[in-house]
This record gives C-alpha cells, sequence and structure tokens, in this order.
C-alpha cells in the first residue's frame, strides 16, 4: 500500500479533548485529508481489507477462548449518516463477527428498568464487533433535552456512564465512540431528499422536526456529554459528517486504530498441524 495520506492522525484531530468546543467545528470541514474524494474512497477500500483481517482474528481468538470485544457507539442527530456508517464501514467485515443493536425510544419493559438493562443486554459477544446505533447517551441527550427525567437524575448519569464504561474496558472491551456531526443545513437537504424520494419516505419521521427546532439545546446537551465522558479509557470521537465519504474513511480508520491496538494474533492450534496433515494424506 502507498504511504500514509493523512496530513494528521484522524484519532488525533477527531478526538474530543479538553477544551473543545463543538460551536465552533466545522460539519462541512474534512480534518486531516487535504486529498479529494476519490483518493478517500480508494483509502478507505484498503483500510476496509485490514479491517476485514482484523476482524476475522478476533472472531477467531473469541472461539478459541478469548473474551475480548470492540465496541463502536454511534451518536448523531437524525440523517448524520448511523445508518451509511453501518452499511458501508460495518459492511465491510464479517457479518458473523458483528452483534449490531439500535435503540429508539424504550419500551415498557425497557422503562421499567435502569436505562443500562437494555444496553448490558446488547453488548458484544467475546470475540464480536458491537455497533450501537444510538446508545446509554440518549439518556443524556433527547432525555434532558425532552426533560423525561429531573435533572438531578440525568445530572448523575455522566459519571454512571464512565464507571460503566470502565468497567467494560476492564473486562476486555475496546470502546470507540462517535459523534457524527451534520451542519443544519446538511441535515435540511437530507431531510428534504427523504421526502422528495418515494423510496426514502420511509426513513422520515414527522417528529424529526421537533428534535431540528431543539438544535441549540441538542448542541449544549452534546457539549455537556462530550465534556464529561470524553475519558482517557474511552475518547469521543467528533467526526464532520456533511461530506460522508470523509465521515465513512473516518470512522473506518478509528475502528481500525482500535483494532491496531488490540495486537492481535491468529490463535495457536490446539492440535498438531503436521500429524493432521499425515492423517489427511492417508484418507
Ligand atoms: P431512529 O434512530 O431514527 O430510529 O430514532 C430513534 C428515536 O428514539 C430517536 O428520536 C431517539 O432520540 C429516541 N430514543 C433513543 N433512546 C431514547 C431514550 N433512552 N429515551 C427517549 N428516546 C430515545
Ligand atoms: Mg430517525
Amino acid at each position: 500500500m502507498s504511504k500514509n495520506p493523512w496530513d494528521r492522525s484522524p484519532v488525533e484531530v477527531l478526538r474530543a479533548g479538553p477544551g473543545f468546543r463543538l460551536e465552533s467545528f466545522d460539519p462541512s470541514a474534512t480534518p486531516g485529508w487535504s486529498d479529494d474524494k476519490d483518493d478517500g474512497t480508494e483509502r478507505m477500500r484498503d483500510q476496509g481489507e485490514r479491517l476485514a483481517d482484523l476482524q476475522e482474528m478476533l472472531f477467531a481468538e473469541g472461539r478459541s477462548g478469548g473474551t475480548r470485544s470492540v465496541l463502536l457507539v454511534l451518536q448523531g442527530m437524525d440523517t448524520a449518516g448511523k445508518g451509511g456508517i453501518l452499511r458501508h464501514v460495518v459492511g465491510m467485515v464479517d457479518p458473523q463477527g458483528v452483534d449490531h443493536a439500535s435503540f429508539g425510544k424504550p419500551t415498557d419493559e425497557e422503562l421499567a428498568h435502569h436505562y443500562l438493562w437494555r444496553i448490558r443486554r446488547a453488548l458484544p459477544q467475546p470475540g464480536r464487533l458491537g455497533v450501537f446505533d444510538r446508545s446509554h447517551y440518549e439518556d443524556v441527550l433527547v432525555v434532558r433535552v425532552e426533560d423525561l427525567v429531573p435533572p438531578d437524575v440525568w445530572g448523575a448519569r455522566y459519571d454512571e456512564i464512565n464507571a460503566f464504561e470502565a468497567e467494560l474496558v476492564g473486562a476486555g472491551t475496546a470502546i470507540v465512540k462517535v459523534a457524527l456531526m451534520v451542519s443544519l443545513e446538511e441535515q435540511k437537504a437530507r431531510l428534504m431528499e427523504r421526502l422528495e424520494r418515494p423510496d426514502k419516505h420511509w426513513k422520515y419521521n414527522p417528529a424529526d422536526l421537533a428534535a431540528r427546532a431543539k438544535w441549540p439545546a441538542y448542541r449544549s446537551a452534546y457539549q455537556a456529554m462530550l465534556d464529561h465522558t470524553s475519558t482517557e479509557i474511552a475518547p469521543w470521537f467528533v467526526v464532520p459528517a456533511d461530506h460522508k465519504w470523509y465521515a465513512r474513511l473516518a470512522v473506518t480508520e478509528l475502528l481500525l486504530d482500535a483494532f491496531e491496538r488490540l495486537g492481535l494474533r491468529w490463535p495457536a492450534p490446539t492440535y498438531d498441524v503436521e500429524a493432521e496433515k499425515h492423517r489427511l494424506q492417508a484418507t
């Protein structure tokens, strides 16, 4: 493969560190990438092959008694492209190694439990790549904006979520948290496309306009989430999402980085390979 075309590592440039301000964030930018879309698409294909190999190694490790896993957490407003990440990024790996879950409005049963109950039940099995389309973070986003529980209740959740994630990381789950940020203008265009195209009508929900009208409140809630839960062990990556190709490339790189850091190797066989070759020859 050719040399690394990133000017700056996406892991560095997209990480929400102290002092990160959503206010001055540009959703139409392509930070760290000065090549064009075609180069980005090509890079993504190459990195996707590597990602698929590593994910197979993780799967093999899980089959051999390993307990590690990777969890991709996707957050973003409607039309930010969470579904596209699933299809185009996660879609590059073998689906048998993927545990996918999406979290909508809680059911009555879910509401009767602690908010992390449904999350725990959906965590990736050993050896799997788990993908959350929305997550426990809705419990400090929509829940905060819509006043679904009192402020002291959602306010206590940031620390609780950090403790929960520390527990997961301690148990061998690498967590990659991605917030996809689409601009207000781009969201309008994408919602309009959903209304104009019969094949996209199913994606439109009249309630999306209510959330759109509360953009500033959502931005504050996202900012608070980043301030409180972008931790050393499970940092947030804020990905500009007006350019779908960029967002998909960036998430591919972030995932790949998490897999690389696992230092995966093919598991050693539990049988004598040479002896088995001889046995097979003899058949
Ligand atoms: P979608 O992702 O388009 O299928 O929409 C799912 C909807 O469920 C979004 O409007 C979310 O804000 C909402 N949702 C997800 N989790 C929660 C939660 N814990 N409480 C209330 N609404 C939620
Ligand atoms: Mg929606």
